[in-house]
């Protein structure tokens, strides 16, 4: 039934159905459930339809949420579900991992005193009914271009580049090292926040759309950066940043100190039914473990309750700086807290201990000195405050920096920043090198995956323009 808008004065936010925190522990399936229709309807209808829509504002993709949240109290599911669609390749992932809280949520203005309408819940909605309903089709070029773009890396930036321009006519290829096609939303994104059938869902959709994926393709490795320039109207690098930052610490070298995207891919390849030697070894298994994650980002939640999922003995996580300054989104850590998670703010490592293997991590107490130049507080060791925790498996989450591009393509031109991400020009997306283009973390650092589709759709217009200047110029000049 059809819902009056304005509804935050009489109804309360409210979320799907969450599954108990005693039920979750066990397996790794999401954990919110989906909203009823009538319940959708109602949170949508719960839109203040304000005239600034700070919501609109503070989502990247500056999806137009209060026309579709109109859409979706009225019962126009097919109409809000096009405009959902019209400015999000991936809107049912979004609507699942999106951090709402720090951005379309988090600036909706009943928020104070009220709270926010559930944005992310209701663009899932839409786009489960959508895809239920049929709604949802392949990319259908009106016609097609004999023009061809390479794009290498299959994550969000690649994949919502690769549709984008596949709806334009372009014979899109696209290459990945990995074996799956979704980048880190498959090996780096723990099952509980994004089941992969959904991934897989979308491959599918745009492998039916023509687009051809080159899997286990390696450029710099099976295919030269060369080869691959030579074979495409346009290249997008849109490789993601894979190298886990360090620490120097001692005891850092013993056996069971592992790297956090290790740990999740091998637990993300076991759900997916692959044969994964360390983590049948143990070696990457926490299941009966004391386990210490290091880190306070999103990346060491998804570490934290993955390891409950393993059964791990206890799992703690420490982190130098206070809850209040975590870089993590609050929601994961309430999760992992419900989930039996204890965190140990204001500390960090000084030392693992063991003999061969970790069996203790050595901490330090912290407290938050005075800012440096970013801003933030810079935290420093109390003095006599070393405490031990017992560990038989650290996780070291710290954070991702970008590979050497420029090293492994062959590619010395290729311009870097000085924290080694992709330069680009910021108005054309293009590298240092004609043709080549860039999106996504590898020209942000570790970001977020609505900013990788984003990135991923500014660079496809970019592209376009590219091609279709170059491809006038050469025909001008043939008819000279
Ligand atoms: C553990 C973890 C949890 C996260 N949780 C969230 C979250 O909850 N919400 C959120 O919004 N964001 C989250 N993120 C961040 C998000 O996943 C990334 O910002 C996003 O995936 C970046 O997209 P991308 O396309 O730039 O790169 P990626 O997703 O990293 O994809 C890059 C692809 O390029 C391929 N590739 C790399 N080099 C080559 C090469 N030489 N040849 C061929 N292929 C290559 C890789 O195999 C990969 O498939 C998380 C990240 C991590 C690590
Ligand atoms: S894409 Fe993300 S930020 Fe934008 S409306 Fe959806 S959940 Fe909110």
């Amino acid at each position: 039934m059809a819902q009056k808008l304005l509804q935050f004065v009489s109804v309360e936010k409210a979320m799907p159905r969450k599954r108990q925190a005693a039920d979750r522990r066990h397996d790794f399936r999401e954990i919110f459930g989906e909203f009823d229709p009538a319940k959708a309807e109602l949170q949508a209808a719960r839109c203040s339809q304000c005239g600034i829509p700070y919501c609109q504002l503070h989502c990247p993709l500056h999806n137009n949420i209060p026309d579709w949240l109109s859409l979706t109290a009225q019962g126009r599911l097919e109409e809000a579900y096009e405009l959902a669609a019209a400015t999000n390749n991936m809107p049912e992932v979004c609507g699942r991992i999106c951090p709402q809280d720090r951005l379309c949520e988090g600036n909706c203005v009943i928020e104070k005193g009220f709270e926010s309408v559930s944005i992310g819940s209701v663009e899932k909605y839409i786009t489960e009914t959508a895809f239920q309903s049929g709604w949802v089709k392949p990319p259908s070029p009106p016609r097609e271009l004999a023009l061809s773009v390479g794009i290498v890396g299959a994550g969000p930036a690649g994949l919502a580049a690769a549709e984008q321009l596949r709806r334009r006519g372009y014979q899109i290829h696209v290459y990945d090292r990995y074996d799956r096609v979704g980048g880190l939303l498959v090996y780096g994104i723990p099952n509980f926040k994004l089941e992969k059938q959904i991934v897989a869902r979308r491959h599918a959709l745009l492998a039916a759309g023509g687009i051809r994926f080159h899997l286990n393709t390696e450029i710099g490795g099976d295919l030269s950066f060369k080869e691959l320039r030579a074979r495409h109207d346009a290249v997008l690098i849109a490789t993601g940043v894979y190298k886990a930052r360090d620490m120097s610490c001692p005891g850092i070298g013993l056996g069971n100190v592992v790297a956090a995207l290790d740990y999740l891919t091998a637990s993300n390849r076991k759900g997916l039914g692959d044969a994964v030697p360390a983590f049948e070894s143990g070696a990457l298994d926490a299941a009966g473990k004391h386990v210490v994650v290091v880190g306070g980002g999103d990346t060491a939640m998804d570490c934290v309750r993955t390891a409950v999922r393993q059964g791990a003995a206890s799992v703690r996580c420490l982190y130098r700086r206070d809850r209040k300054n975590m870089p993590g989104s609050q929601r994961e850590v309430r999760h992992a807290e419900e989930e039996g998670v204890e965190f140990v703010w204001l500390s960090a490592p000084a030392a693992f201990l063991g003999d061969g293997a970790v069996r203790a991590v050595k901490a330090h107490r912290m407290h938050l000195g005075i800012a440096d130049s970013t801003g933030r507080q810079v935290p420093r060791p109390l003095e006599d405050s070393a405490f031990e925790l017992p560990c038989d498996l650290a996780i070291m989450a710290l954070g991702f920096d970008p590979e050497d591009v420029p090293e492994l393509f062959g590619a010395p031109d290729l311009a870097v920043t000085r924290s080694g991400t992709l330069a680009i020009d910021h108005r054309s997306m293009m590298t240092s090198l004609d043709g080549v283009f860039a999106a996504g973390d590898v020209v942000r650092g570790a970001s977020l995956v609505v900013w990788g589709i984003r990135d991923g759709r500014d660079a496809a217009e970019q592209i376009h323009r590219y091609v279709t200047e170059k491809t006038a110029a050469v025909q001008s000049a043939a008819a000279d």
